[in-house]
């Protein structure tokens, strides 16, 4: 049997990811203890009654002290109040680290609170599910999927390694990039195909000459897709897009651009230049399937094979 990495790890926010990484963390013998700890007491009564973590804990406090990894998994907008909580209560030499879907405005904030005595290695696991809370997780989550570290000034080369390892021990493969460039990256892959979803729900939702029955019993021709995307968490993205605001902005100005363009070769009847744009989706299309990332894994907002 080989060590566990970590001998004690908390795990701050217990709903998806969070519970997730405990799961996960437990069935790979990735650390000796897991203490869990959320702000929400029905969420700690929650995980305590499922038991994925050794301990959960009534306070912030009492989960991280004697812990050699943090790991905060709470909606993007609640990390300042949650760093706040934990951070004079790190323990020399520990390693904070987080998941955030938005990166340079989550270590900003995690930055202003943090102690001398630690280090931080943000992260970011690309792998989730439209669902949230405690009951959602689980450990295979991860597998097959990418995660982003995206190091800053107060990473030391030894924690990136350590959040590193945890993250293969997990079943993922860890890409490195800065901050700014994930910002970018996910604003084009995750998080304006979110906002195009949440939009064509609300559209289809307002036309008045199609019946709400009409939109969910026609819904295969494409519809259901969008709407599966468009049931994520609420909070999650509204901070997701709070937070991300430059990359989006930029993203969306391009989006619009070339959906003008759409427009144009729709009303001048531009068979070809349609016919050519589709053809190179299609080939994306081939390439994602290749690389094997179409898979029921839950990623983009896509159930995972056995809850649906
Ligand atoms: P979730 O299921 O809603 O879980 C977040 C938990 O954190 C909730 O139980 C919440 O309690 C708790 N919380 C809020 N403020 C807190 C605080 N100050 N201290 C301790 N706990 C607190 O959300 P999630 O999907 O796990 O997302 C967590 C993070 O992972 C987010 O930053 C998100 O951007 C990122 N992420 C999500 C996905 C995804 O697909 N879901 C994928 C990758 C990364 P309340 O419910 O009472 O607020």
């Amino acid at each position: 049997m080989t060590e566990p990495l970590f001998d004690r790890i908390a795990i701050v926010g217990l709903g998806l990811i969070g519970s997730s990484i405990a799961r996960g963390v437990k069935a790979r013998g990735l650390a000796r203890r897991v203490a869990g700890y959320d702000v929400s007491p029905e969420v700690r009564a929650r995980a305590s009654a499922l038991g994925f973590c050794d301990e959960v804990a009534e306070t912030p406090q009492a989960a991280v002290t004697q812990a050699s990894l943090v790991v905060l998994a709470v909606p993007v907008g609640a990390t300042a109040a949650a760093v706040k909580a934990l951070a004079p209560h790190l323990a020399r030499g520990s390693i904070l680290t987080e998941v955030g879907s938005v990166k340079a405005a989550v270590i900003r904030q995690v930055l202003a609170e943090l102690p001398e005595h630690a280090v931080f290695v943000p992260g970011h696991p690309i792998a989730g599910t439209e669902h949230s809370g405690p009951d959602a997780g689980f450990a295979e989550l991860f597998e097959g999927r990418w995660c982003i570290l995206t190091p800053c000034e107060r990473s030391s080369e030894e924690a990136v390694a350590k959040v590193t390892a945890l993250w293969r021990g997990l079943g993922s493969a860890v890409e490195i990039m800065t901050p700014e460039h994930h910002d970018i990256v996910l604003a084009i892959t995750s998080h304006i195909p979110h906002l195009i979803a949440f939009n064509i729900v609300g559209t289809a939702a307002d036309v008045e000459e199609v019946t709400q029955s009409e939109v969910i019993k026609f819904s295969a021709g494409g519809f259901r897709d969008f709407t599966r995307i468009a049931a994520s968490d609420p909070v999650m993205w509204r901070d997701v897009f709070l937070n991300n605001k430059e990359a989006v902005l930029e993203m969306l100005g391009r989006f619009s651009e070339d959906l003008a363009a759409l427009q144009r070769m729709i009303r001048w009847d531009d068979g070809e230049a349609l016919l050519e744009l589709f053809t190179r989706t299609r080939a994306i299309r081939r390439g994602i399937i290749d690389a094997g990332q179409d898979t029921q894994a839950a990623d983009f907002g896509r159930p995972h094979g056995h809850e649906d």
